[in-house]
């Protein structure tokens, strides 16, 4: 672990982002999405933030995910929604985890392993109104309706949710928005029609809870949101409030002369003699590679970008004739309310082309997050 380096996350502004996200849906209950270690924040504590909020459902990828959270004495209704062959779904039937389903496979062990443990299972069925990745498709929609109204009617499962899930909800104004949203109406006519009463029918993710009130129905689904940053491009103010800050003491300083290569194939050469200060956190802590001479970061006061390539557990920033010292805070992504001139995630993500969900949840294990 670092000593230089952390990610301090400020809970307090998780619970912010979550009522407001409330606010935002005019309301509707809020299932705060807490996979991949709560977008890199932390899931425990980032759901427990989530709850302090108002957010009332959990979401998780994995059922390992899932049941870490009932480990942890949580027990509102937590979905898991990627199934593959192998999942511990005997595990999540007796911890009362909500298991999307998403094809007639993960149907059909869910009902034999609540006949084996003599249990209701609780099941979302997920349509794919367009995404073409997890859920039902619509020809085959029907078909699993029915069954899981069958294995309802016999006791073994309880179908607690129909559900999607957008394709381009970042987009406002996509012509699959509104499509997906009346294949949506469309397969919860078909559940409807089949006896299916779920306690919950939900479509939306952050973008869509943001821009579309015709996508609340019974429950929303924030994940990057409640971090704080919008997965939308350009989006304007939000309110939001970044949860997360990543920054480095610096490691050492050093003077170069005109000329001098800098970092690994010399990618920064600097133009006149100037002072280098090097950063100890590198691309197996989440600073992609990507984001040589690109890479914002605030330093000593001022704005400056990474100078030269980004290498495991380090990069260099060239400062000039500032004065820098080891030990200094080198500020990479935060919240500019806190921290005027930070960059945010969101920076980062457009200055590397990528999306702020990237950002966050890479930064790695070595990095200690600072709950503050
Ligand atoms: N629902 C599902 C099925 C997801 O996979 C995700 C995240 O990718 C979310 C909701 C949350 O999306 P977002 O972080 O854009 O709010």
């Amino acid at each position: 672990m670092s000593h230089f380096a952390h990610a301090r996350v400020d809970l307090d502004a998780i619970a912010h982002n979550a009522r407001l996200l409330r606010e935002c849906a005019g309301g509707t209950p809020l299932m705060g999405v807490v996979k991949a270690d709560g977008y890199g924040h932390g899931m425990l504590p980032a759901a427990r933030a989530l709850i302090a909020g108002g957010a009332t459902w959990l979401g998780t990828a994995f059922i390992d995910e899932a049941l870490e959270l009932r480990r942890a004495g949580l027990t509102l209704p937590v979905l898991a929604w990627i199934i593959p062959p192998g999942e511990p779904v005997a595990e999540a039937v007796e911890a009362d985890v909500d298991l999307g389903v998403s094809d007639r496979a993960v149907l059909d062990t869910v009902i034999a392993e609540a006949v084996r443990l003599g249990r209701t299972a609780r099941v979302q069925l997920k349509a794919d109104t367009g995404l073409n990745r997890g859920g039902v498709n619509p020809a085959d929609w029907r078909n699993l309706v029915d069954a899981a109204a069958r294995a309802e009617d016999e006791g073994h499962l309880r179908v607690c949710g129909v559900w999607s899930h957008f394709a381009c909800a970042d987009e406002p104004g996509h012509p699959s928005i509104a499509l997906q949203l009346s294949r949506f109406h469309e397969a919860l006519e078909i559940a409807d029609k089949a006896g299916l009463d779920p306690e919950v029918r939900h479509i939306a993710n952050s973008a869509a809870l943001l821009t579309l009130p015709e996508a609340r129905f019974d429950l929303v689904r924030g994940g990057i949101a409640g971090y704080g940053l919008c997965p939308i491009p350009d989006f304007g103010a939000t309110g939001l409030r970044p949860a997360m800050t990543l920054r480095s003491r610096i490691a050492l300083t050093k003077r170069v002369p005109a000329g001098s290569g800098v970092s690994y194939g010399h990618r920064y050469v600097t133009d006149r003699e100037t002072t280098l200060a090097l950063v100890p956190l590198g691309y197996a802590d989440g600073v992609p590679r990507a984001a040589t001479n690109k890479g914002p970061v605030l330093l000593g006061g001022r704005s400056r970008v990474i100078s030269g390539t980004v290498c495991m557990d380090q990069f260099v920033v060239d400062v000039g004739d500032d004065t820098v010292e080891a030990g200094e805070y080198a500020v990479l992504f935060g919240d500019p309310g806190e921290d005027p001139g930070v960059p945010t995630a969101e920076d980062w993500a457009r200055i590397l082309d990528t999306i702020p969900y990237e950002i966050v949840t890479r930064v790695g294990v070595r990095v200690p997050r600072e709950y503050v």
